[in-house]
């Protein structure tokens, strides 16, 4: 953080304004030695990488296209595997339509949630990441886009929104992410803006909750993916610790505390919360909350028993909850052939490595 540079530099004697300097290379123009620092005297560019290190994310594998979304799977120092995925111009799923793009991005390497339809969870909760590791995702795909389009000496800048949502439960790693978020944030930092930034959960109630009373005006987005306690304790055990209404309590307090619309994530998945009885109670909490929905159609994970419902099925739930008058998107991903769903490039790259 700016704080802790400021401090640092304070103790070793240099003028104020080398901060700007040095955070200007860091978040701003993505460097990735400290020799690139021109204009930092040699010997600060000394001390710092005695005491700093400078090592970024690894590239191991990209897959998708620039039109569709784009998987990226990073190597960490410990050699744990982590993914981001680079989502297209978007459509205002998540904060304002926009001509730059949304980033996904992890922030637990595996998971302990356990969400039966999810390849992150198969394998468990290895650990959290740090907030360098998971600002880092940001710049790293920054870096790449540079280098891909030349535009390496522009100050231009890819990324204007961010989705929480990709490995791991974002708010199981609470202090790291708003680490992270503070600095993605900041004017001298990602120069995100707080509305642009969208952090989901599975449902951790007391976590929402502290996430309401952060001063930043986040986006809440629940992946709730049931809107019934048997269905969500059927896929989620995240939901035996909090039930439905210990969650939708919570996500009220958020809602009075910033007056912000939410979003529920759903994932059709065929024969287990697809069925028209479910919208009805799922029309209910959106119209409590002022929900918005967006439904997924679930990505076959591999090894997994789930399957998606078909495009009649889909197109049949989101047209029943609009005769409701609810907001929903139905997001058909061509995402297949790609391991769309979270965690499963890594969780295949991971099975290959070990064979
Ligand atoms: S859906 Fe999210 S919370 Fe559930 S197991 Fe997967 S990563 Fe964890």
């Amino acid at each position: 953080m700016r704080e802790e540079i400021e401090a640092r530099f304070a103790d070793w004697k240099e003028p104020a304004y080398r901060v700007t300097q040095l955070l200007d290379w860091l978040y701003r123009r993505g460097a990735t030695s400290w020799d690139a620092m021109s204009n930092l005297p040699k010997p600060l560019r000394a001390r710092l990488s005695e005491q700093f290190s400078l090592r970024g994310l690894d590239l191991v594998r990209l897959q998708g296209s620039r039109d569709t979304t784009q998987k990226f799977l990073w190597r960490l120092e410990d050699h744990s595997l982590i993914e981001s995925v680079l989502i297209p111009a978007n459509p205002a799923l998540y904060g304002e339509a926009s001509d730059r793009r949304t980033l996904c991005v992890s922030t637990q390497v595996g998971c302990a949630y356990g969400c039966r339809f999810c390849a992150s969870g198969l394998e468990g909760w290895k650990r959290n990441l740090r907030p360098d590791e998971i600002v880092e995702q940001v710049l790293a795909v920054e870096r790449w886009w540079k280098a891909e389009s030349g535009e390496s000496k522009s100050g231009a800048r890819l990324i204007d929104n961010l989705v929480i949502m990709g490995m791991g439960e974002p708010l199981a790693n609470y202090d790291n992410l708003m680490k992270a978020l503070r600095i993605l944030n900041a004017p001298w930092g990602g120069g995100i803006g707080a509305r642009k930034i969208t952090v989901s959960t599975s449902g951790l109630a007391p976590q929402i909750r502290k996430l309401a009373d952060e001063p930043l005006q986040f986006r809440l987005a629940i992946s709730l993916h049931g809107a019934t306690d048997e269905v969500r304790n059927r896929i989620m055990p995240v939901n035996r610790k909090y039930p439905l209404k210990e969650l939708v309590d919570a996500c009220e307090y958020y809602r009075q505390k910033k007056g912000r619309m939410l979003t529920f994530e759903y994932i059709l998945i065929a024969g287990v919360n697809d069925g028209l009885d479910q919208v009805k109670p799922l029309a209910q909490l959106a119209r409590r909350l002022h929900a918005k929905i967006n439904l997924i159609p679930y990505n076959i994970v591999e090894g997994l028993e789930w399957t998606r419902p078909d495009d009649v099925a889909q197109e049949r739930f989101r047209s029943a909850l609009e005769k409701q008058k609810i907001p929903v998107t139905l997001r058909r991903e061509k995402g297949h052939d790609i391991d769309a769903a979270c965690g499963q490039l890594r969780l295949r790259t991971e099975r290959e490595l070990a064979a």
